[in-house]
């Protein structure tokens, strides 16, 4: 050891450009005594180095959505001594790609195979059924880990603050999808001889609600929507879906696949209400021109586009029967509906004491405090697609790998202890493919998979012991 201590001192002096002589000056009176300090010095310095890297440092992201796992893949990659628990209050992974994206879009859902490996990595632990704020608290799951993530997305619908909005056959976006998604939380809206449907909002999301009204049963096979949902939808009389937007055609975002898919229904027929209202140009614009002035078959129900009109009122007795719009001009307008959905964006709740603002928690570069990070909608509000979160996810996790130092806390073993004391079940990353693989098993001929509708359904497929083996 001592001999290549000396050598390195050479080496150094050497590639410092000092003189051989002099190397052999400082060589020879540099004591013994000197050079045992430097050892004990050299390691215990890297002794503490070692102690470093021996504690894991703990991780936890609260929201298994698409925010959420691609966090915990890009932690994985660039922290190695980082162990990663993803939790969620559901006992079932992936967000809105499971409860979200439309049950006829199956090819987005195949996304969920990505991220489902992430979970299955051996550093990355998953806790379904946990609910922060519920089942354990903010600050306690921050006493347990060396930082936490806050990746719960934002569900709640934005509400347009205009008259009647609580009428029976007024229902937000968000409670629509989940319903129609088999969200367990979700109520059956109330869907009673539907005519008439009105959607407000001139995004993805207006029109995944009216491609879901208006298709008819042959062009859901192979989707996973479940037999009632199936039912209430096909056993109403809907003629008209009127999609509503406020601002004009440049403004609209739809995206032009989907679009464009409106005009490929068999039973429903694109048209513009008032194709003088088509303004600009771009590859939007331009589809809406082919559905305004292409000559297309009569079919039983249209889909009539509207511009530049703002909502100003539900109208009704017990039930919906019109909205109200104001014109640019100020002249109101009535379409008759029993069905109004408004797609108009989502905003996220509270997690214990973290309160957010405007709809998103306040963040710098994802960092809410000491601690405390944020990513997905709770942290840019409900804007972009899937792979939006995977880029996100990457500045994210660039920032925590910097700051997060470990600190000996518990980590998932303490959160195991903390659950069992409270008598909580949670279901872990094999409980969950025992949940994926009993509703895959029992889908039929036209639907690749039945959902579980209730958490105790779940539960119970989580534990069941014929689905140990996948
Ligand atoms: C109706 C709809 C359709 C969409 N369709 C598409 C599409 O076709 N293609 C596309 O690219 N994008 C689509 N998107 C957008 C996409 O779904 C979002 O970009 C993405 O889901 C946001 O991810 P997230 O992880 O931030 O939130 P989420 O997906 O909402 O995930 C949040 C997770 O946090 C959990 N959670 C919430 N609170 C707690 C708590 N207190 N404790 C524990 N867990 C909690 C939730 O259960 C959920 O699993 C759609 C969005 C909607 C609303």
């Amino acid at each position: 050891m001592l001999f290549a201590i000396r050598m390195s001192l050479r080496t150094n002096l050497r590639s410092n450009g000092i003189g051989e002589s002099v190397q052999n000056e400082v060589h020879t009176k540099f004591s013994v005594l000197q050079i045992l300090l430097f050892l004990v010095k050299s390691e215990s310095w890297m002794a503490k180095r070692d102690e470093r890297i021996a504690i894991m440092r703990h991780v936890a992201i609260i929201g298994s959505g698409p925010a959420g796992c691609y966090l915990a893949d890009q932690l994985l990659r660039l922290m190695p001594d980082a162990s990663v628990d993803v939790l969620d209050r559901l006992p079932v992974p992936f967000g809105l790609i499971r409860y979200g994206v439309a049950p006829d879009h199956q090819s987005t859902k195949l996304v969920a195979r990505v991220l489902d490996r992430v979970l299955s990595r051996e550093r990355v632990n998953f806790f379904g059924n946990v609910e922060v704020g519920g089942n354990v608290r903010l600050d306690e799951v921050g006493d347990l880990y060396d930082a936490v993530v806050l990746a719960i997305g934002a569900t709640r619908d934005r509400r347009l603050g205009i008259p009647r909005e609580d009428l029976p056959g007024v229902v937000g976006s968000g409670k629509f999808t989940g319903w129609y998604n088999t969200h367990p939380d979700a109520a059956t809206p109330f869907l009673r001889d539907v005519r008439s449907v009105v959607i407000i909002g001139n995004g993805n999301v207006a029109i995944d609600v009216a491609r879901m009204l208006a298709k008819d049963d042959s062009e859901l096979v192979g989707s996973d929507l479940a037999a009632d949902v199936t039912s209430r939808l096909m056993t109403q009389p809907i003629e008209n879906i009127h999609l509503v937007g406020r601002r004009s055609t440049a403004d609209a975002k739809f995206t032009e696949h989907e679009l464009a898919e409106l005009g490929t229904l068999k039973r429903a027929r694109p048209i513009v209400a008032d194709p003088a209202s088509l303004k600009g140009d771009g590859a939007v614009v331009e589809i809406l021109r082919r559905f305004a002035f292409e000559t297309r078959p009569e079919k039983p129900v249209s889909i009539s586009f509207h511009f530049n009109l703002t909502p100003a009122a539900f109208v009704g007795n017990r039930r919906l029967s019109g909205v109200q719009f104001r014109a640019p001009d100020g002249s109101m307008r009535q379409l008759n509906a029993q069905l109004a959905v408004t797609c108009i964006g989502y905003e996220t709740q509270p997690c214990c004491g973290a309160v957010p603002s405007n709809g998103a928690f306040a963040n710098e570069e994802g960092k809410v405090g000491e601690g405390l990070y944020v990513a997905g909608w709770a942290r840019r509000g409900p804007s972009g697609t899937i792979p939006t979160n995977r880029a996100e996810a990457q500045q994210v996790a660039q920032k925590m790998a910097c700051e997060v130092t470990g600190s000996n806390r518990p980590g998932g073993d303490g959160l195991r202890r903390l659950l069992r004391e409270r008598s909580v079940r949670w279901v872990d990353y094999a409980g969950w493919r025992r949940i994926d693989a009993a509703e895959l098993a029992i889908g039929s001929k036209d639907r690749c998979r039945q959902k579980f509708a209730r958490l105790d359904e779940m539960l119970e497929a989580a534990e069941m012991v014929q689905f140990r083996s996948v």
